[in-house]
């Protein structure tokens, strides 16, 4: 086993390559009756360059997506964002249908190293993901921001939203849970909010995105949820 697969395995056992993951995301879902014709997917995760071939695989299944996040992979839309993408959802045939796919995101280099990418025309790796990097930093300099800075929005928010300053995370590793479970919990307080099943199938599918040297990209797989016209919250059998 390379020390890239033995980081990946220990740090985020049974992830899979991002491919992998998306066409097994397509089976189950289309066996609860989602169609590219009904579906819009709204997509959560980094504005990082690195995300962008994701993005695009999931385009190319799904058709259009909607950006949900801003750094950092959580939601920065607002109130005004989500009401324009629940607004957006097909409905000219019964019941229309949102695919929500949330990831916040990590580097791992080949030589095991955490945290960072060499990316294409550098000669040293780079944070990934260089937000949360930039938080866990102010985090153990004691530097975490106390408001919101207008000028520094997405940042700032996403540190106060993660990070309690009297319990720093431990790790970068700790700090991208914490984005995932930030993330997750307000996909679905939107989603709620908005009775968006009422008159749409939900489906919601989380976890984190790793990159690896050259392009190469896992997901490691946490939650898959789905919810019917009933709006109770079920989790998905992956198949
Ligand atoms: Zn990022």
């Amino acid at each position: 086993m390379s020390i890239f697969d033995k980081a990946l395995q220990t740090t985020f056992p049974g992830a899979v390559p991002s491919d992998e993951y998306l066409a097994t995301v397509r089976t189950t879902i289309e066996d609860l009756g989602y169609t590219r014709e009904r579906t819009l997917p709204l997509v959560s995760i980094c504005r990082d360059e690195l995300t962008t071939d994701f993005f695009a695989a999931i385009q190319e299944i799904w058709g259009p997506a909607f950006t949900l996040a801003g750094l950092g992979g959580v939601p920065a839309l607002g109130r005004t964002g989500w009401d324009a993408a629940f607004s957006h959802i097909p409905n000219d045939n019964g019941r229309g249908a949102v695919l929500v796919l949330g990831f916040p995101h990590i580097g791992i280099e080949d030589d095991g190293a955490i945290g960072v990418t060499l990316r294409p025309g550098q000669t040293t790796p780079t944070s990934t993901c260089g937000a949360l990097s930039s938080i866990q930093q102010r985090a153990s300099d004691g530097t975490l921001p106390t408001e919101v800075d207008v000028e520094d929005y997405e940042a700032t928010k996403l540190a106060l939203r993660l990070v309690d300053p009297d319990k720093p995370p431990s790790s970068l590793v700790d700090l991208t849970i914490a984005a995932l479970e930030a993330l997750e919990l307000d996909l679905w307080s939107a989603l709620d909010a908005a009775r968006v099943w009422h008159d749409h199938d939900v489906t919601v599918w989380c976890g984190v995105q790793i990159h690896g040297h050259g392009g190469r990209d896992w997901i490691w797989p946490r939650d898959a949820w789905f919810t019917g016209g009933d709006g109770e919250r079920r989790r998905v059998r992956h198949s």
